[in-house]
């Protein structure tokens, strides 16, 4: 059984969508196993996207995901990598499939709604950014 790291970005929860995010995922078979609403410092944020630091967006997107509070969950379901990132869509709200969660709900490339790993490597490493073992059911 697979893990994975689902973030509601903070634009995702002032829109108010976490219902329907985590509706869409349990719909698809998928089991959330730890849940929790955080605010990320700068540091934190930073921290999370370090492999980004190079970029030329690194500093705007660190101030957006500490300019509020998110949602971070481990979810857990065969396949559940991929899965989640079909379900997100594409990075780019606008090259994203119809029905997907970024065409439904993103602003913006950025601000983009929510966050999902990307290989069981990253998973492992952001699911334990945010998660002890006593957090996870
Ligand atoms: P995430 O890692 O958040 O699930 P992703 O894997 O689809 O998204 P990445 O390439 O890992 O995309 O980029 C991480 C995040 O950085 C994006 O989700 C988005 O918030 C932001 N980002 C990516 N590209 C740009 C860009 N060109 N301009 C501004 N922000 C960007
Ligand atoms: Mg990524």
């Amino acid at each position: 059984m697979e893990r994975t790291l689902s973030i509601v970005k903070p634009d995702g929860v002032r829109k108010n969508i976490l219902g329907e995010v985590i509706r869409r995922f349990q719909e698809a078979g998928i089991r959330v196993a730890a849940i929790k609403m955080i605010q990320l410092s700068k540091a934190e944020a930073e921290g999370f996207y370090a492999v980004h630091r190079e970029r030329p967006f690194f500093g705007s997107l660190v101030d957006f995901m500490s300019s509020g509070p998110c949602v971070v969950m481990v979810l857990e379901g065969d396949g559940v990598i991929r899965r989640n990132r079909e379900l997100m869509g594409a990075t780019n709200p606008a090259d994203a499939a119809p029905g997907t969660i970024r065409k439904d709900f993103a602003g913006n490339i950025e601000q983009n709604a929510v966050h999902g790993s990307d290989a069981p490597e990253t998973a492992a490493f952001e699911i334990s950014y945010f998660f002890n073992a006593l957090e996870i059911h």
